[in-house]
């Protein structure tokens, strides 16, 4: 996933995985949220996922030894919690920023969805808002 020009949120949001090992806070987001609809992205959450990425120097990470990688690209690699299973983050190899799942943050976040990508690999039981941008691959 690559950087968005749309304006970024400076609320800081914090949240954690579903069995509260791993914690995030956010003090800045570095854009709004995007769903993401990939086959690779489907099977690892169960459905599709909505993440906004996050410079790493306004990333916290707590419990980072709970957190495991797997690298489904040879290009990126997704965090999960290694004790709930919990889809943390999608992370491009040698970033420097993280595209976070937004689901673990509570609300309010201050965020909203932009678009949808990979719409090409929707799953075939569900609808997306038509006044969002869809795009049949990756934004750009
Ligand atoms: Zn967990
Ligand atoms: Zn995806």
């Amino acid at each position: 996933m690559t950087r968005h020009t749309s304006k970024p949120t400076s609320t800081h949001v914090s949240g954690s995985c579903l069995c509260g090992r791993v914690r995030m806070q956010v003090a800045e987001f570095d854009t709004q949220v995007v769903a993401c609809h990939c086959s690779q992205c489907r099977k690892q959450t169960g459905s599709y996922y909505h993440a906004a990425s996050v410079l790493d120097s306004n990333l916290t990470m707590e419990g980072r030894e709970f957190v495991k990688e797997y690298a489904a690209s040879d290009f990126a690699k997704r965090g999960f919690c290694s004790e709930c299973g919990s889809a943390l983050y999608w992370k491009q190899n040698d970033a420097d920023t993280t595209s976070v799942m937004v689901g673990h943050f509570d609300n309010p976040t201050g965020l909203r969805t932009i678009g949808h990508i990979f719409v090409d690999d929707m799953g075939d039981y569900y609808t997306l808002d038509p006044e969002l941008p869809q795009y049949p691959q990756s934004d750009t």
